[in-house]
């Protein structure tokens, strides 16, 4: 079964062992990052051992989803079909720790809305119950 059509294109990932909690995580609502149990730091991207205190005790942990927009750039350039152009490709710092940072795109609002230090969440958008994208929207 195909896509809606109104989903944008987007370039799948390579869903592996090492990054399924990630792109899967969607759904079940959650933004999930590997976490180090011993210390507490969240690894992003994937990493079997913990660059904080090297420990090999991480293990998938969900965020809560709320971030902030660090910094962004509008595209008008159709690099892939979408019915929707300009779009925002914004880099979100993620509440739970400082350098934690996503690259994805703030959906759901005018681009031109968007600027830095705009408080955001994720929501996810699923294509054929395989990856569920992490994307942002602005908090209300
Ligand atoms: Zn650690």
């Amino acid at each position: 079964m195909g896509d809606a059509p109104d989903k944008p294109f987007r370039l799948r990932p390579r869903v592996t062992a090492a990054n399924e909690h990630f792109w899967r995580g969607g759904r079940e609502g959650e933004l999930r990052f590997l976490r180090c149990g011993p210390c507490g730091c969240w690894i992003h991207p994937p990493s079997p051992r913990c660059p904080a205190c090297l420990s090999k005790d991480v293990a998938p942990a969900a965020v809560s989803g709320l971030g902030t927009v660090y910094s962004f750039t509008l595209n008008h350039q159709p690099w892939v079909p979408s019915p929707d152009h300009p779009y925002v490709i914004a880099l979100v710092a993620l509440d739970e720790q400082d350098g934690l940072r996503l690259m994805t795109n703030v959906v759901n609002c005018p681009a031109e809305s968007v600027s830095i230090g705009l408080r955001v969440r994720v929501v996810f958008e699923n294509h054929d119950d395989d990856v569920w994208f992490p994307l942002f929207e602005p908090v209300s």
